[in-house]
This record gives C-alpha cells, structure tokens and sequence, in this order.
C-alpha cells in the first residue's frame, strides 16, 4: 500500500517521489484513525463502553479519573484496536457485528468522499494526495475485511467471520466480558452468577488468574478480609503457570491483584505489615489513580492519623469520579467505609 500510493502520487502529479513520502506516512495514519474512529462511535451507539484505544502509538485508556493517553510501541502487524464492553442487556451479537464492520465502513465511506474531492481538484498536487489518501483508506479498510490470524489480535474479517458462523454469544471465553458487563451495569462482584466466576478456571489461558480477581472483589465487599490471603496464594499458584508472554500481558493485573492482597490483609490483621502501597508502581498508578490514595488511607488509619486517612480517601474518591465502571465505582465506596470503620 505504501509503494502503491506514493506510485500514484508520483506517476500521476509532478510531486517527486521522496517528498510524497511523507505524504503517504500521514495517509496511513489518518486512514488508521479513521478506522478506530469507525469502531468507536459504532461501539458506542452499539450500546457497548469502549474503555481502550490504539492509533498506530498512540494508546489511550478509560481510566476512573478520565481519559489517559500516552504513546506506546504496538506490534509492526497492529495499526490500532478499539476494545470495548458490552451492554449486558443487550444481544452481544447485535453489538458486536456492527461495531467489526464499522471500522472498514468508515474507510471504504472515507475513500469515496475523499476520492471526489481528490478528483474535483485533480491534478493539482493537493487534489493528488487527496486521490492517494483516499486509495490508501479504502485498502486498509479492504485488507481488515479479509480474514487473517495474527499473533497479537484477531484482525476484523476473522472477527466477523466467528460471530457471523459460530455461538460466540454463549462461549466459555465470553464469561469475562459477561462479568465486565455486569460491573459496567453497577452491579459489584458478590452478586455475580458464582458458575459464572467459577467457570473462568476453564477458559484458555488468562481465565484461572482473573477469576480470583472476581472472587477477591466480592470478599471485600462483603467483609470476608480474612478469606483473602488464601485466594493470594491460589492467584500466585496460577501466575505461576502462566506462560511468560500472557504472565507479560497480565502484568498490571498481577501488580494490582498483589496490592489488593495485601491491602486485604491489612484490613483482616488491622496491621499494616511493611507498606500497602509496596506493589503499586508507575503504569499501575496509570491505569488505576484511586487505588495507590485509598492504600494510603488504610496505613494512615492503622497509625491512628485519622486526618490524613480523611485526606486519602477523598482524593481517592475523587478519582473515581469519572469512572464508566458503576460496579467499580460502588465497591471502592464500600471499601473506602471499611476503611473509615478500621481506623484506630
Ligand atoms: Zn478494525
């Protein structure tokens, strides 16, 4: 696609190739962009919450304190991906579908517009780049559509070809965004379908750890801080046989479910036993803002510093604010009222 367009500009126009290439850099980008920006607005009139967003480096994340945005290195075969939850009253199929298309109909709908426009103003150099912009959205919308297994990501024509073909509604591997679609709905972990939870332990690779993350959340909503420390050891035990790179893609999780252990014991022994915060570093505080002030909160109230414990929490649940996770955003309330019940 690169050689092909930066063909059409200099075969067609008198702009010489090598200026043209950086033409063609920012064609591909625009045409990624218009891509995710197809999947996004569809995923959301779809009904589903799109909480993760990749544009060639650039990343953004839906984090509880707002939309957070750095530059990260994707894979050479990954341009971008919008990943989103699902409505959970909803038919998964019927959000799904539309959203898969979305992003190759915005490209094909992107490559006629510009393409006329292109045309209107042919051959002036800026009529030429318009034409090769145009060429080069409806081929990365063309190329999304044909089936590809990649290492990293199922591209959108092998995506659309399962849910087009297969149950993928009610398969094991959707248990988790059934559980995610729950939470987004505002209701917390320990009301959750316990097969539900129970059945992560046989779904492929990610599923055994995440599924203590459930069944930690709803001890902690209930109290049940003592329970903890085992499911710990059995989150550990799973860790351990994960293979290294999905023990890679886990890391933040891994950080964040060890704090939450720790945290946990904390509240159960009334003791804080060499800092909370011990596990939370930089990309956790990234993903997570609230949880490193609500830690903070818990070892001031085990110290018997009740003001700064008041100080804690509020930034904590200031961070909360902007969550689009309404069952996140009820169980920190109920910890953060475990924490005020703790304090010495
Ligand atoms: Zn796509």
């Amino acid at each position: 696609m690169f050689a092909g367009s930066a063909a059409v500009v200099d075969e067609w126009t008198d702009v010489p190739f090598l200026p043209a290439i950086p033409g063609v850099v920012v064609a591909w980008i625009v045409s990624v962009a218009i891509h995710e920006a197809g999947h996004f607005i569809v995923a959301r009139r779809s009904g589903m919450t799109p909480y993760c967003v990749a544009v060639i480096g650039l990343y953004a994340w839906a984090s509880s304190d707002g939309w957070r945005v750095r530059f990260t290195r994707l894979p050479a075969s990954v341009g971008g991906f919008v990943i989103s939850h699902f409505d959970a009253d909803r038919s998964f199929r019927q959000q799904m579908l539309p959203m898969l298309v979305a992003g190759s109909g915005a490209n094909l709908l992107m490559g006629l517009l510009l393409g006329a426009i292109g045309a209107w103003f042919w051959p002036s150099s800026g009529g030429a780049y318009l034409c090769a912009l145009a060429f080069f959205s409806a081929c990365v919308g063309v190329a999304n559509l044909i089936p590809v297994r990649n290492k990293f990501l199922d591209n959108d024509g092998l995506l659309l070809l399962h849910w087009l073909r297969g149950d993928c509604e009610h398969a094991p591997a959707m248990l988790m965004h059934r559980l995610n679609a729950l939470s987004i709905k505002g209701i917390t972990a320990e009301n959750y379908p316990t097969e539900w939870i129970e059945g992560l332990r046989d779904t492929p690779v990610l599923g055994p750890a995440v599924r203590h993350w459930f069944r930690l959340c709803a001890r902690q909503n209930t109290g049940a801080w003592s329970d903890i420390a085992e499911i710990g050891q059995e989150f550990e035990a799973d860790v351990q046989a994960l293979p290294p790179a999905a023990a890679k893609a886990l890391s933040v999780f891994i950080q964040q479910m060890r704090t939450e252990v720790v945290f946990s014991e904390a509240m159960a022994s009334e003791h804080d036993d060499g800092g909370i915060c011990r596990h939370i570093d930089a990309l956790l505080d990234w993903y997570f803002p609230a949880l490193r002030p609500r830690c903070q909160a818990l070892e001031a109230a085990l110290r018997g510093d009740r003001v700064a414990m008041r100080g804690f929490l509020g930034e904590s649940e200031k961070k909360m604010r902007k969550t689009h996770d309404l069952g996140y955003k009820k169980s920190e309330e109920i910890i953060r009222g475990s924490i005020m019940a703790a304090a010495k």
